[in-house]
């Protein structure tokens, strides 16, 4: 009996003796020890009354029990669906009563809060703590090690994985066992992944960064993740000399290069650096070249699709682009209004199309008709263009476009000149409400450590470089801009800060 991504990722760790998770205490769980832990959870699942196409939905800190939840609602043919562990109960509420799961997992310091949660949507609250303990822990542990995989197929749901909510309300995007077993094939192939890697994983896992990406690849190749908790730089220097790649989100990388233990010499050995889920800037890319010699390979994906585009393993890897669409996956630039596609050079809606495209939102059938073209194409929301090259580079969000007097600003092109100013250490640029031009262009500064732009002296610079309408009508120093877990600028929060500068 076939059970695609069972098959693909865990049957294969079998008998394996060789570490699959190393932990920060030293701790090593080999790919043998997780299957029987996976097999044991698809055991409570059952013993809980999951069948399949049950979602399971958790809230759970990351622990190698957590991860195994994952492998054990695959086994058991459920969908998985993993929500960010700072959402308040409030918030988990319209995800349980969006998703009505059978089963909510939560931390136990959650579970009281989660009590009303689970009762008025007819799910079974159970408790499953980081350290490994609690109600779901007890009863998993009971169970036997071996499992017999629900049959399951190419079209089957695997997970429920919710959007970052960056733009909106989250959406649940409803993903199939081909859709992830297509991107980890690719990726594995794509980045080199052998059974001798060994991945640094800072990331959380309710996220298709580390669940996903991270993970499968680390699964389908057999190989080792360094499992930490969360971004923890004495433990992230400690022991990235046992690592061989790792992947994080731009933060991650600016935080290393804040630390003068991260040199050269720490990393000489390592393979690769990947970088996802918010633009990467090009400074950041050239620092770290300088800094240690390797240059991170961006690419860009989203929670609809997995991963559309990478820049290339060998090859030029270009800041400031995310690179060339990933093999079977089709990507285009349309125009957002008619839906034509553009030609080469200019900046359109980003249209995905391949077997890595999700099925459509939960329960969002307009949502659902909104985005997914019948032809297949998704499209996503953001803005980009193709260079003579072939890399694609992201200008940002159709929602983060600015329109001033009639005019469109892409907010990357004002974001980078700001940047390059002296004392800038980063920008972002939003559109406010304006009485007059409808929403005026908003600058806001981050100061290098120490530096005081010279705002009048950016200002002059603007006046030079860009056209009138993309002049930025004020700018706004701040202390840092806001972000979420996945390092994500929340330019929704900055446009309800700034809402009434003109009004
Ligand atoms: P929501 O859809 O709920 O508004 P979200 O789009 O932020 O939230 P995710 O699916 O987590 O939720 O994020 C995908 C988005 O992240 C992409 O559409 C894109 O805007 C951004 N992104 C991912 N990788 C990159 C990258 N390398 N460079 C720039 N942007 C990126
Ligand atoms: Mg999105």
């Amino acid at each position: 009996m076939a059970n695609l991504l069972f098959d693909a990722f865990f049957a294969p760790q079998a008998g394996r003796t060789r570490p699959f998770l190393i932990l920060p205490d030293g701790t090593e769980i080999s790919g043998a020890t997780f299957l029987a832990m996976v097999n044991r959870v698809a055991n409570a699942l059952v013993a809980n009354g999951v069948k399949p196409g049950d979602r399971i939905a958790v809230q759970i800190n990351k622990s190698p029990m957590a991860l195994a939840v994952y492998g054990g609602a695959v086994a058991a043919g459920a969908i998985f669906l993993p929500l960010n562990t700072a959402y308040t109960a409030p918030e988990i509420d319209y995800f349980v009563a969006n998703a009505t799961p059978k089963l909510l997992l939560a931390d136990g310091a959650k579970a009281e809060g989660l009590t009303p949660v689970a009762q008025a949507h007819g799910a079974t609250l159970m408790v499953l703590n980081g350290d490994g303990s609690g109600s779901f822990a007890d009863l998993v542990n009971a169970q036997s090690d071996s499992f017999t995989p629900v049959e399951r197929g190419a079209d089957d749901l695997a997970a429920f994985l919710y959007t970052s909510g960056t733009t909106g309300r989250s959406k649940g995007a409803m993903l199939t066992h081909g859709n992830l077993l297509s991107n980890a094939q690719v990726l594995t192939r794509e980045w080199r992944f052998t059974d001798a890697d060994v991945l640094l994983h800072a990331l959380p896992i309710f996220h298709t960064h580390g669940l996903f990406v991270a993970t499968n690849v680390s699964l389908m190749a057999g190989g080792a993740m360094i499992f930490l908790p969360g971004l923890n730089m004495d433990d992230m220097i400690r022991l990235m000399p046992r690592a061989t790649t790792m992947m994080g989100v731009p933060t991650f990388y600016t935080r290393l290069l804040d630390d003068p233990r991260f040199t050269a010499d720490l990393t000489a050995h390592m393979r690769l650096f990947v970088s996802g889920s918010a633009p990467l800037l090009a400074e950041t890319h050239v620092q770290f070249e300088e800094r240690t010699g390797h240059r991170i390979l961006e690419r860009y994906g989203m929670t609809e699709t997995n991963m559309n585009t990478s820049n290339p393993y060998e090859g030029d890897r270009r800041a400031g682009t995310v690179g060339f669409p990933l093999p079977g996956v089709e990507v285009v630039v349309t125009d957002p209004t008619s839906g034509a596609v553009l030609p080469q050079g200019e900046v359109g809606m980003i249209e995905v199309r391949g077997p890595n495209v999700f099925k459509g939102y939960w329960q969002m059938p307009e949502k659902t008709r909104e985005e997914l073209r019948d032809n297949g194409f998704f499209i996503t929301g953001d803005l980009g263009r193709f260079d003579e090259d072939g890399y694609l580079s992201i200008v940002g969000r159709q929602k983060d476009l600015i329109i001033t007097g009639g005019f469109n600003v892409y907010p990357k092109e004002v974001e980078l000149i700001l940047d390059d100013q002296p004392g800038v250490m980063e920008s972002a640029v939003v559109g406010v409400p304006h009485p007059d031009f409808g929403e005026a262009v908003l600058g806001v500064i981050v100061a290098e450590p120490g530096q005081t732009p010279d705002l009048e002296a950016i200002d002059k610079v603007l006046r030079a470089s860009l056209a009138r309408f993309k002049q930025p009508k004020a700018l706004k120093i701040v202390d840092a801009l806001p972000r979420n877990t996945m390092g994500k600028v929340q330019k929704n929060e900055l446009r309800g800060q700034f809402g009434t500068l003109f009004t």
